[in-house]
């Protein structure tokens, strides 16, 4: 068993929409490497700034990722039926199995899983975070006693009075219209 430490920079797209490590950020890897049967059992943890946006007020924010990973790198001979998808590549990531390329194993495949299982999928500024003013878009942690005019719902109270008597209006030539057709009938 061997203890490892290293630091490594991020690759491209270690995120999601809304959060993510930038590239070329310093990623701190913890990693514990175990000599097994079938290959090199890598057990460690990442560490590495996160940059994004808060969900609800939209300002930009700033954490720290823990993400912790455990996987298995076979030797190429292990299992031969494997051996044909041993070179990296998706079909090699889709089916979970990695190999070891002499002394050395591809890391980033692991980690990138690790990281992006680990963002928030709804990150806030604060877990209290207020948002936006559904009105004006203010900011409302920057100015809590935001409040507007009643005059708004007032104009609002009209339009949906007015809304009111076209519906009436409508109904009035409906039934109007009944009795006409129910004389051609007679006729
Ligand atoms: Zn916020
Ligand atoms: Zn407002």
């Amino acid at each position: 068993m061997k203890q490892v430490s290293r630091t490594v920079q991020a690759p491209k797209n270690l995120a999601i929409e809304v959060i993510g490590v930038p590239e070329g950020a310093t990623v701190e890897l913890d990693l514990r490497l175990e000599s097994v049967m079938e290959g090199v059992l890598v057990t460690g943890t990442a560490s590495a700034p996160l940059r994004g946006e808060c969900v609800r007020c939209l300002e930009p924010l700033e954490q720290r990722c823990e993400a912790e990973f455990q996987e298995l790198f076979s030797y190429p001979d292990a299992d031969d039926r494997s051996r044909p998808v041993a070179e990296p590549g998706d079909d090699a990531e889709e089916e979970d199995t990695f190999f070891l390329e002499a002394d050395l194993f591809d890391l980033e495949p692991v980690l990138r899983d690790a990281v992006v299982l680990s963002l928030p999928l709804q990150p806030v500024c604060r877990e209290d975070c207020p948002g936006l003013c559904p009105e004006c878009g203010v900011r409302l942690a920057d100015d809590p006693d935001h409040r507007h005019d009643e005059a708004v719902d007032i104009r609002w109270a009209a339009l949906q009075g007015l809304a009111g008597t076209i519906r009436d209006g409508e109904k009035d030539d409906q039934s109007g219209a009944a009795p006409d057709a129910d004389e051609k009938q007679e006729k």
